[in-house]
């Protein structure tokens, strides 16, 4: 029997791991941006959340009163109750049996001397729940270790993917620029979408510099239809090191192992607003450290109760030591909040099947529901993890083959001229329109701006990966936009100020 050609867009957690549950079961092709690495997946540090089956508890280990009942409801929570309970009861409980399968495989977390789990804490836990490798490495060693399962699976790097080839309202493959920045199309009976988020769409990110909503982008101009836009995690702490060095994520484990926010005179800020103090949900943190910078304030994060920093997150550490932060002598990190995740994206159901046939979406690019209005810590790398092996499953039992031939098919051509402002000015506007705090007369101001621009299609000609990133950030931006509009009231991550 011929196997299912499968494409994947995206080499991030999500769509490797869909990879790895096809691996020897469907001819796996994996398009990526650049590298096999550039993902944010490779950056994630603090963790996976999972609450492990007893099975997995070392001999001797004390079972913790975690429990998976637990996770939901803190997931729920740190979600304002937004979430689809069944999504986030399905993620907690498929969860932890992924983790198992990796780890029988030979997938390594840290452990404690006597041999059990180490695991951390961070905002809005009730419990220890946080797997992590590497201190914080985790999300570099975990994705590394499912690449490296992958000996079947094709590999198309710094291909570009631009849009589906739809025919007869079914999606028959992908048409993507080639190493060498040719158009090129790939038919396909199955395509996966999973290519991430929209960090790149803001000022100050997080994010891996491939993300730029193009997955996101891609479904809209095919009528997928996307949820929950509004809703965008902005990260407490990304470093504030000044303009000439990167803002990387500081992670929220940083805070989970004891380090407090405060201002440039020692001013604990998070006291008086949170009765979860440094470990509140992160809208609640971000919003606080934004207020506390436009009053003037540089806010920092104060590791002093923080033991062995440097050997708990040796990441973190080299990167201040090799741009010249001083950390150890003062005990303090300046950070600043920044654009970190999507709740919203492709809606899907519990298998990643879009509306569209032969197109699934996963990971941070799909919206499943799991996360409500703030996504928990931790819980994204579980969703990628848990939702991938559906997927695969379900490309798996789905026998209906796609009617494309496979010869190459054309894609064809538009005439239409694309128009756009320049990134820095998109970035800009972006900000001040759909940032931690939005004001309903700032976003129609925004709209009305975009509106100036022509970039609801790609120009088929254009071969500029700049020019078609921002015309994917455009539409996505517009998408957020409307859907903020839309959300007249404030909830979770989506946070309004009243017009006078
Ligand atoms: C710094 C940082 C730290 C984080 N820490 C944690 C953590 O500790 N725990 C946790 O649970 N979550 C964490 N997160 C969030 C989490 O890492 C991501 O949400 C998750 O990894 C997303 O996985 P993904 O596979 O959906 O997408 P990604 O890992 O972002 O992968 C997307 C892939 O798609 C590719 N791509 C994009 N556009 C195109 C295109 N047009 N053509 C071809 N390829 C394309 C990208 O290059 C990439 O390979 C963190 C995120 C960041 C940025």
């Amino acid at each position: 029997m011929t196997m299912k050609k499968v494409v994947i867009i995206g080499s991030g957690i999500a769509g490797a791991t869909v990879a790895l549950y096809l691996e020897g079961q469907a001819d796996v092709t994996i398009i990526c941006k650049g590298k096999r690495q550039d993902s944010n997946s490779m950056l994630a540090q603090g963790g996976v959340a999972a609450v492990m089956p007893a099975s997995c508890v070392q001999k001797g280990q004390e079972l913790d009163s975690d429990q998976e009942a637990c996770h939901v409801a803190d997931t729920l929570s740190a979600g304002v109750f937004h979430n689809q309970i069944k999504a986030v009861e399905k993620m907690v409980h498929e969860g932890p049996q992924v983790i198992q399968d990796l780890i029988d495989r030979g997938m390594i977390f840290d452990r404690t001397a006597d041999g059990r789990l180490d695991l951390g804490l961070e905002g809005a836990h009730t419990h220890k729940r946080i797997l992590h490798a590497g201190g914080d490495q985790t999300g570099c060693q975990l994705t590394s270790f499912v690449h490296e399962q992958l000996a079947k699976v094709k590999w198309l790097p710094y291909s570009f993917a631009l849009d589906f080839v739809l025919e007869g309202g079914q999606v028959h493959g992908v048409s993507y620029l080639d190493a060498a920045n040719q158009r090129q199309t790939i038919v396909a009976d199955e395509v996966v979408l999973a290519s991430g988020g929209i960090g790149h769409l803001f000022q100050d990110t997080s994010n891996h510099a491939t993300i730029t909503g193009d997955g996101l982008a891609m479904a809209l101009r095919a009528g997928c239809e996307l949820s929950d836009m509004a809703f965008l995690q902005f990260h407490p702490s990304l470093l504030d090191g000044g303009e000439k060095v990167h803002p990387i994520l500081i992670s929220e484990a940083v805070r989970g192992a004891g380090a407090r926010l405060v201002d440039e005179q020692d001013r604990r800020i998070m006291v008086g607003r949170s009765s979860k103090l440094d470990l509140a949900p992160r809208d609640v943190v971000s919003r606080v450290v934004n207020e506390e910078i436009q009053a003037g304030h540089q806010i920092y994060l104060d590791i002093s109760d923080v033991a062995n920093f440097s050997q708990q997150f040796p990441s973190i550490a080299d990167y201040l030591r090799q741009n010249d932060l001083d950390f150890e002598t003062s005990q303090r990190i300046p950070i600043k909040p920044g654009m970190h995740f999507l709740m919203g994206g492709v809606k899907t159901d519990f298998s990643g099947r879009t509306g569209l046939d032969h197109l699934y979406a996963v990971g941070e690019v799909a919206f499943t529901g799991v996360h409500g209005a703030n996504r928990l810590a931790s819980n994204s790398l579980l969703e990628g993890l848990s939702f991938a092996k559906s997927v695969a499953e379900a490309i798996l039992s789905d026998t209906e083959m796609s009617s494309a031939s496979h010869q190459e098919l054309q894609v064809a051509p538009s005439t239409m001229e694309m128009f756009l402002p320049s990134r820095a000015e998109l970035v800009k506007q972006t900000s001040d329109a759909l940032g931690i705090v939005r004001r309903p007369e700032t976003i129609r101001q925004f709209l009305t701006w975009l509106a100036t621009f022509n970039y609801q299609r790609l120009d088929q000609t254009c071969t500029d990966r700049q020019q078609i990133e921002t015309a994917n950030l455009c539409l996505v931006a517009e998408t957020i936009a409307n859907a903020a509009l839309t959300r007249t009231e404030s909830l979770g991550a989506h946070y309004l100020l009243s017009e006078e």
